[in-house]
């Protein structure tokens, strides 16, 4: 036995949670063939099934790209913090792909690890995700070589199948979900399914033990040369998140806020003294590919990327990590005596 919803009935409970006072965020088409997640404002605005995918990911609902921490007030030599409110607002995410969700769990890790960041655990809390299984994938999509897949239940709170006659199959997987659609399903015989995901391209194992032994190799010029170092890649990835805290100060009043940055960035290393230990844009692009294929699986046992694609998806360059991932699997290895 599963439970469904016609998709009219779907819009309409969008728009009762809209007028509880709840927000709400689902993928929004913004121009042809641009679909980004957004607020809405209306259900109608909702594009809820098929291609393209979101450019963007859906953990700038939880990890805003700017973020107040604090205020102050300075009088003299005296200082005065003034407290930012926590969000109070329950919010919910609609029709976002397995692979954003998926997500989630893994930048719970990271904002959990030594610290407890209360920002991000409050938004978190105050989250219900509803994702759509995918039915369809691109070429950049790899999400089954890293394991995950059109279904990924991970950081699912229920999860939507299109069963094609204006239906959807809604399987509630947490006690957020059960609420969610409390009294809104109807009982049925039918189940949503999804297809096999896109082809498997990678082997991580002969990726880690590249990784493992090839890290002043040449060839990671060559495999990233026309990287230009816009962070467009780390911006629209649902699991990076570095991030810069500054001082915004006009007059005697100020901020102290938090803003997305990315290791793409020359910057992001530079010294005071001018040095900079990533001084090549190859070093930037060696260092997120490490990041998220050897150190973080060391440190939490899993892949710090979902196979979500939109790195690849929205470079201007064509690069991303599959094309690295793959030209790193195709490349002899080099005698450590010829590496420059
Ligand atoms: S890989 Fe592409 S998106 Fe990322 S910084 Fe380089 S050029 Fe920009
Ligand atoms: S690295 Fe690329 S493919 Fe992996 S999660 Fe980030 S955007 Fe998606």
């Amino acid at each position: 036995m599963s439970t469904i919803i016609a998709e009219t009935a779907l819009r309409e409970l969008v728009n009762t949670w809209m007028g509880q006072g709840k927000h709400v965020a689902g993928p929004t088409e913004v121009r042809d063939d641009v679909v980004l997640y957004q607020w809405l404002s209306r259900a109608e605005d909702l594009r809820i099934g098929g291609s393209p995918r979101p450019r963007n990911s859906i953990k700038e609902f939880v990890f805003p790209r700017h973020e107040k921490l604090y205020g102050y007030k300075l009088e003299g030599r005296k200082i005065e913090l003034v407290e930012t409110p926590l969000p109070e607002t329950e919010q919910i995410v609609i029709a976002a792909r397995p692979c954003d969700a998926a997500a989630l769990p893994i930048l719970d890790q990271v904002m959990n690890w030594d610290y407890r960041d209360v920002f991000y655990n409050r938004r978190r809390n105050l989250t219900t995700v509803v994702t759509l299984a995918c039915q369809d994938h691109d070429a950049h999509c790899f999400c089954t070589a890293v394991g995950s897949g059109p279904d990924d239940e991970r950081g699912s709170d229920a999860m939507l199948f299109n069963l094609g006659d204006g239906t959807y199959e809604v399987r509630c997987l947490t006690d957020k979900g059960k609420a969610l659609f409390a009294g809104a399903l109807q009982p049925s015989e039918r189940v949503g399914e999804v297809g096999p995901g896109p082809e498997i391209r990678l082997d991580l194992d002969s990726i880690r033990e590249f990784l493992n032994n090839e890290f002043q190799s040449p060839q990671w010029a060559a495999m990233t040369m026309r990287c230009i170092g816009c962070g467009a890649c780390a911006y629209e990835c649902p699991t990076c998140h570095c991030f810069d805290i500054a001082d915004e100060k006009v007059g005697n009043t100020g901020a102290r806020v938090r803003n997305w940055d990315t290791c793409q960035f020359a910057i992001f290393t530079a010294h005071a003294s001018g040095h900079n230990p990533r001084s090549v844009q190859s070093q930037r692009q060696r260092q997120r590919i490490y990041h998220k294929f050897e150190v973080y699986p060391a440190k939490f046992g899993e892949t710090l990327c979902t196979g979500c694609g939109n790195c690849s998806r929205v470079c201007p360059m064509g690069l991303g990590v599959l094309p690295v991932l793959v030209a790193m699997q195709g490349v002899e290895q080099v005698e450590p005596s010829e590496y420059v």
